[in-house]
């Protein structure tokens, strides 16, 4: 018998699930504020759009999709993030030809072969967002706020912003060049995968996390400091917005998204209570992705927070993660006339919307006053051939202990009382 999941992967056991709802209800009632719809696309796709969606020199390609031949021979991969298919989906379905611009949100599960550690796993759950159309840095500073916003709301504003701007492809390659000139100069100090990366993207090399290659990286040319005009501007624009909506932000140049695609903004929200994987949210722009996955040129931008770390990091800061619901009312019965009366009441209660349970195993008067006890029900009410011939019976207050006899039929009000 199979008794153990596979490595990586998590139960969420059904007394923990309120978490999880009340944070994806949060995140989907804030992204509707800042005017974002949900998109749904596939978990698997053809794994030609990651290859050249993520792209073929980052970690995830290379070494962490879970791809597998189906049945009729194709290449099926189960998504490791959310950009490339709400690229590819917006793209099948002509969104980007209408009114700009396009905001769309999702809240997925992604797949990853990592190794499983605190706040790594190999299934994992994103929020994302996505805005396409716009390369205002207005837009860049909007979509920062909001995650600031997300935050906030769920209690842990303390988590602070860091960003970057990484250039465009027309600063970009001259900057390239003076890191690769840089780390040629300390070609000893890099790990193996950086001497790799050296040539085909030494940016990569900045955000590597082995100590010696961090080290060496310390001292690198920083990007903001060979921005063109444009790039400049655009990061002063990003900035003096973050300033007038009072959302505070330190900048990193250390901070890189590792994909060719990725332009100008770049920004990750870190965690320093949560160990060493503190980053819950990754984000920037990337006006050349559409275009490299068969679009139009069109600029955009979107972040990804990952919902487990943000779980941890809202455990260590103590915030309020929902509640569970409370039974309103526990129906117990003895003998089988009143078990069907329990039914029926208990019924009729939640067709007025409330929590109310019934015995649905025969068990003893004791046994079911125990379960109604675990469940914490706010009421109970005990039915016997007595109570159902009067029609009535007496409801206790399981808090104070209170009995109040009430008509069955004014079961509701009472209920309604709190
Ligand atoms: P890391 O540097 O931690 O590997 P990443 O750059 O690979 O992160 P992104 O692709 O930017 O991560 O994904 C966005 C967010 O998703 C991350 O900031 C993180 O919160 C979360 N995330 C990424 N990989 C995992 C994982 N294996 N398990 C849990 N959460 C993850
Ligand atoms: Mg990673």
């Amino acid at each position: 018998m199979i008794t153990t999941a596979p490595r990586g992967t998590q139960d969420v056991l059904p007394e923990e699930s309120y978490k999880w709802q009340y944070i994806e209800q949060a995140l989907t009632a804030l992204s509707q504020k800042f005017g974002f719809h949900e998109v749904r696309t596939p978990v698997f796709e053809h794994t030609q759009l990651f290859d050249r969606g993520v792209g073929d020199t980052t970690d995830i390609v290379q070494k962490e999709m879970y791809t597998f031949e189906d049945k009729g021979g194709r290449s099926i991969t189960l998504r490791p993030e959310g950009t490339a298919s709400v690229v590819r989906c917006s793209l099948e379905h002509g969104l980007l030809g209408r009114s700009l611009p396009l905001k769309m949100s999702y809240l997925i599960d992604c797949f990853r072969y990592e190794k499983p550690q605190a706040g790594r796993y190999r299934q994992f759950r994103q929020f994302g967002a996505e805005v396409f159309g716009s390369q205002h840095p207005a837009c860049d500073a909007e979509l920062i706020a909001f995650v600031s916003q997300i935050f906030e709301t769920l209690g842990v504003g303390d988590i602070g912003v860091e960003i970057n701007s990484i250039g465009c492809p027309k600063c970009r390659p001259m900057y390239h060049d003076k890191l690769r000139a840089y780390f040629n100069q300390h070609i000893d100090q890099l790990c193996p995968t950086c001497r790799e990366r050296l040539e085909k993207n030494p940016l990569r090399i900045l955000d590597c996390k082995n100590d010696s290659c961090k080290e060496v990286a310390a001292g690198a040319p920083k990007g903001i400091d060979n921005l063109c005009e444009e790039c400049h501007d655009h990061f002063e624009g990003v900035k003096t917005r973050l300033d007038a909506m009072g959302i505070s932000y330190t900048v990193n140049p250390q901070i890189v998204r590792g994909l060719d695609y990725y332009t100008k903004t770049v920004f990750e929200f870190v965690s320093q209570n949560i160990g060493a994987q503190g980053t819950v949210c990754g984000g920037g722009r990337y006006d050349g992705l559409v275009q490299t996955l068969g679009g139009a040129p069109t600029p955009a931008i979107g972040f990804a927070i990952g919902l487990q770390r943000l779980m941890l990091v809202m455990e260590h800061a103590g915030a309020f993660m929902g509640r569970d619901t409370v039974c309103d009312l526990y129906i117990a019965s003895i003998g089988e006339a009143a078990s069907v009366k329990s039914q029926q009441i208990a019924m009729d209660l939640r067709r007025q919307g409330f929590f109310c349970e019934s015995d649905v195993q025969g068990r003893s008067l004791k046994a079911q006053m125990k379960y109604a006890d675990k469940l914490g029900a706010r009421y109970t009410l005990v039915l016997g051939d007595d109570e159902i011939a009067a029609g009535r019976g007496k409801v206790k207050n399981m808090e104070t202990g209170e009995e109040t006899e009430t008509d069955f039929s004014a079961l509701g009000g009472l209920l309604g009382k709190r």
